[in-house]
């Protein structure tokens, strides 16, 4: 009689960790992981990696130093490319694995709103390739600015664009800005980086639109201090090579970032279930899909509305306790009169506006200014995953910090590779 449950994890993010760790060393379950990168990636710090605050190890680990003393993971770095629900087989690469209960937790990916060509004119940021991606042309347009000699150039060049005023568009800019009006101004000597440019883009009315209203507007004030430039209530109509359309103006820019959504990434998209608009799949209370009850999806690429008027947001806390609570329910046998549906406790939204400055909410109050950032900058080392990038993380942020630098401030080609004689 078989006595293990198998249960495969897609995706060793957020929720799928979580899952991971609370099944781990259980006699009675193996458990399989598929992830197509070969680590686990702290989104949130995502943003220093593309302004060369922090570098890629700090906020990356490899998957399988975490599951190294987890006797009863096997872990597949692949691509699932297909799950066929009747037999329970997932598909990837040349291999293909069968499992008791599937658990779906394989995030989101950038959304352009049905606007897929404004994809090859913008940099998204959702993994380390996005941030490096960014890095490069943040620092390149720099150097190409210090070498062109024509103003007009210069200025383009220097001309950085965020779309979406969320907590990802405020970072980045004030992050962008942080870097260009001071920490490598003294560093070039033909262009003055303090000229630079840096809007901040949204459609809405307000920043950070998830908060309440008076840290949006604390939020706005402190980025303009900073000598960004915030558009609010403005639609971009398009996007081209040489920069964006709003309904008013036109802003030529190489350097156009894309921080306005996110949509269920593109697997979960192309199984045969009821969606939502975001393409995330709909579960019940158990984090099940109703017509297949042993697969579950958690996080991203759940739309979780049990009991509740909206669905829950896509933020890492969401992945989390879901990935718990399905292992327990896992762990628990499946007994629906052991345990209750799913509830998700709401510890609060924080986001960082640059040095000495950040706002966050929690249920009974809220935080702007210094400690606002003092307590955006212990959340984020506490939750980073293992003892080595949380050091890192501190020590890089402490030299920052103290010096006023960036410490991954790395162009990793050569420019022009000579051609062959
Ligand atoms: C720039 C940025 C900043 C953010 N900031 C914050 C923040 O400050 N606070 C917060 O709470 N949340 C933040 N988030 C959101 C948070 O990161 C997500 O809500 C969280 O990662 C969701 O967890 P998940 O497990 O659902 O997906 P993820 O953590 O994204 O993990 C999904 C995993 O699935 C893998 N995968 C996907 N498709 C496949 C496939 N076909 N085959 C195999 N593997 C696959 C991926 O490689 C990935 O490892 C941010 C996100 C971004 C992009």
């Amino acid at each position: 009689m078989k006595t293990k449950k198998k249960v495969i994890v897609i995706g060793a993010g957020f929720g799928g960790l979580q899952v991971v760790h609370t099944l781990a060393n259980r006699k009675d379950f193996e458990v399989i992981v598929i992830d197509k990168t070969n680590h686990h990636l702290f989104q949130p710090l995502l943003y220093q990696v593309a302004t060369a605050v922090l570098s890629p190890a700090d906020i990356a680990i490899p998957t399988r130093s975490i599951t190294t003393n987890y006797k009863n993971v096997k872990l597949y770095m692949a691509r699932v490319d297909k799950i066929d629900f009747e037999t329970n087989e997932v598909y990837f690469g040349n291999g293909k694995e069968t499992y008791d209960f599937l658990v779906i937790a394989t995030g989101a990916q950038t959304s352009y709103f049905g606007n897929e060509e404004w994809k090859k004119h913008t940099f998204g940021l959702k993994n380390l390739k996005d941030a490096l991606a960014i890095r490069r042309q943040i620092l390149l347009s720099f150097e190409e600015a210090e070498l062109s000699g024509d103003p007009e150039k210069i200025e383009q060049m220097l001309n950085y664009v965020i779309i979406g005023g969320g907590p990802t568009g405020v970072e980045l800019a004030g992050s962008i800005a942080e870097l260009s009006h001071n920490i490598i101004r003294k560093d070039f000597r033909i262009i003055d980086s303090a000229n630079t440019k840096v809007t901040l883009i949204e459609a809405g009315p307000r920043l950070l639109s998830n908060f309440h209203e008076d840290l949006s507007e604390f939020t706005k004030k402190k980025l303009e201090e900073r000598g960004v430039e915030i558009l609010l209530n403005s639609p971009v109509k398009s996007i081209d090579a040489d920069g964006i359309e709003l309904t008013n103006r036109k802003i030529k820019s190489k350097t156009v970032i894309w921080a306005a959504g996110v949509e269920a990434a593109g697997i979960t998209r192309a199984l045969p279930f009821s969606k939502d608009r975001s393409g995330r799949l709909i579960v019940d209370g158990y984090c099940r899909i109703s017509e297949k009850p042993n697969v579950y999806v958690i996080g991203d690429a759940a739309s979780f509305s049990y009991n509740m008027k909206r669905p829950l947001p896509g933020v890492s806390p969401v992945a989390m306790q879901q990935g718990r609570f399905v292992a327990s329910f896992l762990r628990n046998g499946l007994d629906e009169s052991r345990m209750r549906p799913f509830t998700y406790f709401d510890k609060g939204n924080m986001a960082t506006i640059g040095r000495t400055d950040a706002v966050a909410e929690f249920s009974i109050f809220r935080l702007k200014g210094f400690f606002g950032w003092m307590g955006w900058l212990f959340v984020h080392l506490v939750y980073q995953v293992g003892f080595k990038n949380k050091m890192s993380t501190l020590l890089s942020w402490i030299w920052s910090y103290l010096t006023f630098r960036a410490g991954a401030r790395l162009i990793q080609e050569e420019i022009n590779e000579p051609k062959q004689l």
